[in-house]
């Protein structure tokens, strides 16, 4: 083992195979991999190889193609077999709601470049012959689903990559990692210590014990999963003679199960509601090459509707039930990328399905340590999802629930039970009691609509039961004067006498004076959009040489994604200050006509247009409580966002709400919001934005301050995009929808072929209309005619909208 490398890879399982051997093809070479073991030594060696490029993220699914497609590479250059057979296969459908959700699942694919196609259930048996066509009502061809050899792909990786120069040592266990005060690592093993640029954990069942080394507590856990194997059967045999090839892969989805061919029988593998965590607290390292007792008293209920789904399993034998644990975050999807406050220390964990995603998680990895950025949308992967609120009992519900669910449809309007009321503001029982239901934004609970006496969601892909609600609501700002909770938006404060001229530079916007705000996307080095902000200059004296005091206001979801891009980005003198508010400052909204009206009667200071212009900013007091006001609003109408203490939240809450009677003032959620915001053109950080985007694509260009001095991160990116007119374009559409409306990620079709995507939509109930929001090239992005989207298997005409449909002169926000 070398006493110094740039990078050391913790963990010798797929997942850390895969980085090493990503790391060195992209020329970092003086790189190892340790592994206390043998390679494929935690999850890896029991794995039911299958592979699959459905994902219910598009851009998780792209990475799954090209973790499909790599094996062949890997396979080449080390000459190590990966047992690799695409067979293809079917994913099942055993109701109308199911099918619905594979029609998305077909739309999708079609923009991704999947080849999935919809087919009837007796089709499906034709396909799969052991399926019976009468417990199904169709199903979707998949040509790209295989299986490989779980062990034989992690050493063509780990062999691949020493060919390239990296080095393997296995039985090398990592016992400690300490940070150096020059900032490298010291890695401290059973076999001596190696000081390293960079530290990856790819630790797999024991990720979590690799970050305790480092005071890191990963939202990780591990699950006991079974698959069983069968004698060999006859109408396998029967099929593969008869055809000349394997019997294909099948997901019944509502069997929960999955299947394929294994030798002359054939494997079946369920996530059984009864999910068992494995090793809550502390994986042992004494733990290796064994497996977990089956159970197949847990498993019953599944196999039951498998073996009526699949009658041919109620006639063979089982000769071989596999339980094994492996690793989920709370959301199923990898953790992935840099940890905040611990420059070069990357995680690659908690990553489930390591054939179908291993090779995407290596290649993302590596792109970000030796480029600096992933080099592709890997927002759902990013560790950053998650705050210090994933502790480790909120885990634990997570990743049951999600488990359970592993095959269960989320209908757009269904929220998940698991890990609730975890954080709440402090009008939380006020709002509940006025029928608030609540979603979750980065672990707080968010009022999506308001329901009337005994009104509940209805899931539905198609308008549901808040339909007409939200519609009271929407109408209720848009005539008269609503008021929302806020506070999950994420405030950051900026402070320090460097402050503007950091800003200046990690913004694209021209900075706003004393007392105003601006919006303020923020940029990554190739131009592509990494943040969409309101930033507020709150320095009083205009004294910028002491008293600077900056506010920005962000998506939630994304604070400790851009702490991170901030802290790593500050200048070392200690000349600027960021910290976040989190929950220390929380929010409500007041938008509508009424609005001014309502602001004027609880405080004192003059509020006309004059005094308080649009995007200006001000101290003022609410009651008798302090507040941040700013005088903007994301539902495009006359509007101010009201900051406060949380102490002070109910007080102003009921002073707005006992004030505003005499204006008709009413309650909205975020599902109003969405309604306004769509009527307006208006898109949203992690939806239309979003780190593939370029600034003039998203048509946030209007918002680049191209000419101005500070040679902000991006701009030469962002004036050579605006030169070369980037490649896409952000539209809105007007639908003919008519009884459900796009939710994301549908596909946009123009004469006859797929040519771009939807990010968002729904109906804009004031307007009466039905809004999709998508990406399209450029070349057709002003055409007239000739677009269609496809919404639950059915193209529908579609109209671009490139005017907002509501308040097009911006008379209403700005009068
Ligand atoms: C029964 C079962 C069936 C499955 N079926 C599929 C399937 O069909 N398709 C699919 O894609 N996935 C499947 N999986 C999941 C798949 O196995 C995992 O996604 C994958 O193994 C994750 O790999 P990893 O490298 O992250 O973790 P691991 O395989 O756990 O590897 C981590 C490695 O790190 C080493 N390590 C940890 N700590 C240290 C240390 N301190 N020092 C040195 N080395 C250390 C360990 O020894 C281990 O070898 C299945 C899993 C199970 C249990």
């Amino acid at each position: 083992m070398k006493s110094h490398t740039r990078v050391v890879v913790i963990g010798g399982g797929v997942v850390g195979a895969s980085v090493l051997y990503h790391l060195a093809r992209h020329g970092w070479t003086d790189v190892m991999l340790l592994e206390r073991d043998e390679l494929t030594s935690g999850s890896t060696w029991h794995a039911a190889g299958g592979m699959h490029t459905v994902n219910g993220d598009p851009n998780v699914a792209k990475l799954q193609k090209y973790t499909i497609e790599l094996y062949k590479e890997i396979e080449e250059l080390s000459g190590q077999a990966t047992g690799v057979h695409i067979t293809g296969g079917v994913l099942l459908a055993a109701t109308e709601a199911r099918m619905d959700w594979l029609r998305g699942v077909v739309a999708k694919g079609r923009y991704l470049g999947l080849d999935l196609e919809e087919i009837s259930a007796q089709e499906a048996a034709e396909l799969m012959p052991l399926l019976d066509p009468k417990q199904f009502v169709g199903a979707v061809r998949n040509s790209e689903d295989g299986h490989l050899d779980p062990s034989g792909v992690t050493h063509a990786y780990a062999k691949a990559a020493r060919k390239l120069g990296a080095e393997v040592h296995r039985f090398t266990k990592v016992e400690d990692i300490v940070r150096r005060e020059d900032g490298m690592w010291r890695v401290i093993t059973d076999k001596g210590e190696a000081v390293a640029e960079h530290v990856v954990n790819a630790g797999g069942l024991w990720a979590r014990e690799v970050g305790r080394m480092v005071g890191l507590e990963l939202p990780v856990l591990a699950m006991e999963h079974m698959y069983l194997i069968t004698e060999d059967m006859p109408e396998v045999a029967e099929w593969n003679a008869k055809t000349g090839s394997e019997i294909i892969h099948a997901i019944d989805f509502d069997g929960e199960l999955y299947l394929r061919q294994e030798r002359g029988g054939m494997l079946m593998g369920t996530y059984e509601k009864a999910a068992k965590p494995w090793s809550e607290y502390q994986t042992p390292w004494n733990f290796g090459h064994e497996l977990l007792e089956p159970d197949i008293d847990r498993i019953a209920p599944s196999l039951e509707v498998g073996f009526r789904h699949f009658p041919a399993f109620q006639k063979t034998g089982i000769k071989q039930i596999i339980n094994g644990p492996f690793t989920f975050a709370p959301d199923g999807n990898p953790l992935v990328g840099p940890v905040r406050g611990l420059p070069g220390f990357w995680v690659a964990c908690g990553v489930m399905a390591g054939f179908s995603q291993g090779g995407g998680v290596g290649l993302a990895l590596a792109n970000w340590m030796i480029d600096g950025d992933p080099g592709a949308d890997i927002w759902a992967m990013d560790v950053a999802r998650y705050g210090d609120w994933a502790s480790m009992p909120y885990t634990n519900a997570k990743v049951r629930e999600n488990y359970s669910r592993r095959f269960s449809i989320r209908f757009p309007n269904e929220e998940l039970p698991a890990g609730r009321r975890l954080k709440t503001t402090p009008i939380y029982d006020l709002l509940s009691a006025k029928g608030a239901q609540w979603g979750v934004a980065y672990g707080l609970e968010v009022p999506l609509w308001y329901a009337p006496q005994g009104a509940r969601d209805e899931f539905s892909w198609r308008r549901s039961t808040d339909f007409e609600h939200v519609a009271n609501e929407v109408q209720t700002v848009r005539e008269r004067v609503g008021l929302m909770e806020i506070s999950s938006f994420a405030k950051y404060r900026v402070t320090g006498k460097g402050a503007r001229d950091w800003l200046d530079r990690m913004r694209a916007c021209k900075l706003p004076a004393p007392g105003r705000m601006a919006l303020a996307p923020m940029l990554k080095e190739d131009g592509k959009l990494i943040g969409d902000f309101t930033v507020a200059n709150l320095t009083v004296d205009g004294d910028l040489s002491s008293s600077q005091d900056w506010m920005i206001f962000g998506s939630g979801i994304a604070e400790q994604n851009h702490m991170r891009w901030f802290e790593k980005r500050l200048p070392g003198d200690g000349s600027v200050n960021v910290e976040t508010w989190g929950l220390s400052l929380v929010g409500l909204a007041i938008a509508g006509p009424n609005a001014r009206k309502l602001l004027g009667k609880v405080m004192r200071a003059e509020v006309t247009n004059a005094a308080f212009p649009f995007m200006a900013i001000r101290r003022m007091d609410i009651g008798m409580a302090p507040c941040l006001v700013g005088r903007v609003s994301y539902t495009g109408d006359l509007g101010y966002e009201v900051w406060m203490a949380p102490e002070y939240q109910r007080h102003v809450f009921e002073t707005l709400m006992a004030a505003g009677e005499e204006f008709g003032i009413g309650l909205f959620g975020s599902r109003a919001l969405n309604a306004l915001r769509l009527e307006k053109n208006y898109g949203s950080w992690a939806r239309e934005y979003r780190p593939i985007y370029g600034p003039l694509e998203a048509g946030l260009d209007r918002f680049v301050a191209y000419g101005k001095e500070a040679d902000f991160v991006g701009k030469a990116a962002a004036l050579a995009e605006r030169e070369q007119g980037g490649k896409l374009r952000l539209r809105s559409f007007v639908v003919d929808a008519v009884d459900a409306d796009v939710i994301g990620d549908e596909a946009i079709w123009f004469e006859g072929a797929v040519r771009g995507w939807v990010t968002s939509g729904g109906y804009a109930h004031h307007s009466g209309k039905s809004v999709a929001m998508g990406y399209v090239p450029r070349e057709i992005a002003d055409a007239e005619t000739g677009f269609e989207i496809e919404l639950l298997g059915r193209r529908l005409p579609a109209r671009i909208q490139a005017t907002p449909l509501f308040d097009a002169n911006f008379e209403r926000m700005r009068g």
